[in-house]
């Protein structure tokens, strides 16, 4: 199985994990915006029984109860997001990725949540919220 890996901005923080991942999307969700300070960003659910953080251990910050949304301490990069409500996996951020390039997303969430003057073409599915 192929390993893939991802790192902050400054390389302290970094992880691999093998494929596939279990999802590959796009969240609109305010939240994400504003934590990753990106009109929407793009991540995937590795199961935590695949991955392994290689370099520092990331910072964590608690942003909602249940929600632990982990960084790097020195150069601020957002690196994962964990929810008790997938206590089985961890979310990591597609443009993290050693070769982003590579990355193919199947959907779009939190569609209604978009900002109005990000337009898209892309024939993805487009959920208003996230299953489950
Ligand atoms: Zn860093």
């Amino acid at each position: 199985m192929e390993m893939k890996r991802g790192r902050c901005l400054c390389g302290a923080v970094s992880y691999e994990y093998e494929g596939p991942e279990n999802w590959r999307g796009h969240c609109h969700c305010a939240s994400c915006r504003r934590n990753t300070a990106a009109p929407f960003t793009t991540f995937m659910g590795v199961a935590k029984s695949a991955y392994r953080f290689t370099g520092e251990t990331p910072a964590v910050y608690h942003s909602s109860p249940g929600v632990r949304r982990y960084f790097c301490a020195t150069c601020g990069t957002p690196i994962a997001y964990e929810s008790d409500r997938w206590p089985d996996e961890t979310h990591f951020y597609a443009a993290g990725l050693e070769t982003p390039e590579d990355f193919v997303p199947d959907f779009h969430v939190h569609w209604a949540e978009r900002l109005p003057w990000v337009h898209l073409d892309d024939d993805l599915p487009k959920y208003e919220k996230t299953g489950s």
